[in-house]
């Protein structure tokens, strides 16, 4: 019998344990020997999706839900036999607000209704009904997000409604996010329709035809959000329970070398053997570890920007809350001079995440306009975030402080030019066909994406190691 094939995964966050396990269940499937370990750096697995449940109340590191739309999530899902302890959003979350002008307002969730929104004046509204007469950019260029929502929907749109959306996704900054690394679907559209209402049109008559794709905007089916009934770290306990000693906590990579057969993985006193390596940590860690491999590859990883974040997880009772928000929580655009990014009510997007009676409170600061935000200590970011929520919601007492959360290095920035980077990475993958990197900092900073191609990697490390094309 030969030896089995050594698979090395570096990095136990979402994406390197999903990676792992899928490896090592698909290798098992198709009769393929391997000897895996996965390493994550930390004396606990998860990275940035994990969860600390307490006295009753679930606070989340990073993510705190994922959308149902995601085929590869679901997979997975009833792959690890977690189809029963999936939570779904409460229908009272669907409501969403973003803080403009001194005053709450209902974040439109339909393209259309956007017209209708009280967020941007009526000069804004006839700017964004102008859409319609915008031509297609033909250049092929990429540009920012802000420059693509200035350009077909005009600067109200960009500054109040994109803005705030897109820091509550990457924290980032619209003026340097790529749209094509960010929004690909947006530039599909806009190729493939002229532009956005019209893509909305055609693909509304297509659904009275009775053909295409069902619910969600433009950019396709929006989906439900969910979670665990232990909150979106369960997924990534369960990972590493499985994985079992197959993962090695506490066992940072330090470098990588290549000999022509097989890969030296070296860890500070240890060095692993490995014929094929998965780079599933992020970006600014893989930019050392490659570069005794290749130079050109450590520099392009060097060039993709993180975003810090802190995380304040706080309680209060109802009643302490002047104005308590019915909905999924609040944006908070940066003309507003906040330095929260929005503040999520946990407890009433996913009930049984606060006990009765109180508010789970979970407020992102920083981002990629507020650098300094992980300077301040814990105390300085709960003044700053206590100010803030008086604000936004009237406080009739001291929210009591759970837990706090820093990310130094929280959200990779898919800034222009981003694709390339991408593109020098696979550059390096074509020439050593048994090394491949994943996770949120090349395709997708969401759970989705990480799990949408952990399978991807996976099928490609086992189809080398088979010996089949990829
Ligand atoms: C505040 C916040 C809110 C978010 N909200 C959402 C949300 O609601 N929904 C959603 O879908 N996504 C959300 N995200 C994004 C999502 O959580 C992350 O993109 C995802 O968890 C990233 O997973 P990953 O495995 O790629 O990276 P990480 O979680 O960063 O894991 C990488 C792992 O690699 C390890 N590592 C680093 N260097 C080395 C080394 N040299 N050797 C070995 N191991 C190493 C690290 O210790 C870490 O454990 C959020 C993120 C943040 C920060």
């Amino acid at each position: 019998m030969s030896a089995p094939h050594r698979v090395v995964v570096i990095g136990g966050g979402v994406a390197g344990l999903a990676t792992g396990w899928l490896i090592d269940q698909q290798a098992r499937q198709r009769g393929i020997q391997i000897a895996l370990q996965v390493l994550e750096a930390s004396a606990e697995p998860g990275g940035h999706t994990r969860t600390d449940v307490v006295d009753g109340f679930t606070c989340e590191w990073g993510s705190n839900g994922y959308l149902d739309n995601e085929p590869a999530t679901l997979d997975l899902i009833d792959q690890l036999g977690m189809g029963d302890r999936v939570l779904a959003a409460d229908q009272r979350a669907a409501k969403r607000f973003v803080y403009h002008s001194g005053q709450m307002h209902e974040l439109p969730t339909k393209p259309g209704a956007f017209l209708l929104s009280d967020i941007v004046s009526v000069r804004d509204k006839a700017r964004m009904a102008l859409e319609l007469a915008v031509p297609a950019k033909q250049d092929g260029l990429d540009e920012t997000v802000y420059d693509f929502g200035r350009r077909r929907l005009g600067e109200g749109f960009a500054d109040y409604l994109l803005d705030p959306m897109v820091s509550g996704i990457f924290a980032g900054n619209t003026r340097e996010l790529s749209l094509a690394a960010v929004f690909p679907k947006m530039v599909a559209l806009e190729q493939d329709y002229g532009g956005l209402f019209r893509a909305l049109f055609a693909k509304g008559l297509q659904r009275l035809r009775g053909g295409g794709a069902t619910g969600g905007g433009p950019a396709g089916p929006a989906g439900a959000l969910h979670t665990f009934r232990d909150g979106m770290g369960e997924l990534t306990t369960k990972l590493a329970v499985e994985l079992g000693a197959l993962l090695r906590t506490d066992a940072p990579v330090v470098s990588l070398g290549h000999d022509g057969g097989s890969f030296s993985v070296h860890l500070t006193g240890d060095t692993l053997e490995a014929d094929a390596v998965v780079l599933a940590c992020p970006a600014h860690a893989a930019t050392d570890i490659v570069a005794d491999l290749s130079g050109p590859t450590a520099r392009a990883l060097g060039e993709i920007p993180f975003a810090p974040v802190s995380v304040a997880c706080q309680a209060i009772a109802v009643e302490q809350l002047a104005r308590p928000l019915e909905g999924f929580g609040v944006l908070v655009p940066r003309s507003e001079g906040q330095r929260s990014l929005g503040t999520l009510c946990s407890d009433r997007i996913f009930t049984g995440q606060a006990p009765a009676g109180m508010r789970l409170l979970r407020t992102l600061v920083g981002g990629a306009h507020d650098p300094s935000v992980v300077q301040l200590s814990e105390a300085e970011l709960l003044a700053c975030v206590d100010a803030d929520l008086d604000t936004l919601f009237g406080l009739r007492g001291r929210p009591q402080a759970l837990r706090c959360y820093r990310h130094e290095r929280a959200i990779a920035q898919y800034t222009v030019g981003h694709l390339d980077r991408v593109a020098v990475t696979e550059r390096l993958e074509a020439e050593l066909p048994r090394l491949s990197f994943t996770g949120a900092s090349y395709r997708g900073v969401s759970v989705n994406a990480c799990i949408k191609d952990a399978f991807r990697v996976a099928d490609r490390v086992l189809a080398q190691l088979d010996g089949d094309t990829y």
